[in-house]
């Protein structure tokens, strides 16, 4: 099995963070938790590259429709469909609008449990409800009440691979192989080296 410190995951600045002059504060942030960037680029994406993004698993569809009525009927609201695939037609519309918009940010980081270290940084998805301490809690305040009423994507500032298995296939669709950096970073010897008896002069 592969050490965990191998583990990468992918990040997007999305056109808001570049927007916001965000790129350095976000980028800090992954990296002052001892994650390494093994990969960066700035591009705008096409309507049909963030298409595929979202449509990567082909059960995300479903689910994120399931998931946003739920999310309706919690707060005792009637979402604006009982069909998931119409409910997340309409996310997807939203999100290839906003995210091909302008430049974005598309970073890969690496380290131990990356996926979940990246998650809990970037913070819950609606900013509203986004914990303190987290980059979507910090910097910004949409909500999906606000966003649904004007009809547009939630402004979130970033997108993190939500799973391992989601991380691969967004690398990929994202990155090249050659793209992507295989480096030693000194200061991971204190991250991960079982031994530290090397510190004393
Ligand atoms: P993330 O991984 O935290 O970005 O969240 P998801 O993968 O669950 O959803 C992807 C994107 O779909 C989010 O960034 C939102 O733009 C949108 N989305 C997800 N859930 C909802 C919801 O309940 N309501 C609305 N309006 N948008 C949602
Ligand atoms: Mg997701």
């Amino acid at each position: 099995m592969a050490h965990p410190k191998t583990e990468r995951t992918l990040v997007l600045i999305k056109p808001d963070g570049i927007q916001r002059s965000l790129i350095g504060e976000i980028i800090g942030r992954y990296e002052r938790a001892g994650l390494k960037l093994v990969g960066l680029k700035m591009c705008v994406p096409t309507k049909e590259h963030i298409e595929k993004h979202y449509t990567l698993d082909p059960a995300w569809r479903q689910v994120t429709g399931e998931k946003t009525i739920k999310g309706y009927e919690s707060k005792g609201l009637t979402p604006p469909s009982r069909d998931p695939i119409e409910i997340t037609a309409r996310i997807l519309a939203g999100l290839k609008k906003y995210l091909s918009c302008g430049p974005v940010v598309a970073l890969a980081l690496q380290g131990a449990h990356s996926v979940a270290i990246v998650r809990k940084i970037t913070g819950g998805t609606e900013p509203l409800t986004s914990d303190v301490g987290t980059i979507r809690g910090d910097f910004v305040l949409d909500s999906y009440q606000m966003s649904d009423t004007d009809g547009r994507a939630v402004r979130n500032l970033v997108h993190a691979s939500g799973s391992v298995k989601e991380a691969e296939a967004e690398l990929a669709h994202w990155f090249t192989k050659e793209e992507l950096m295989n480096y030693r970073l000194i200061g991971e010897q204190i991250l991960y080296d079982v031994n530290l008896d090397g510190l004393l002069e």
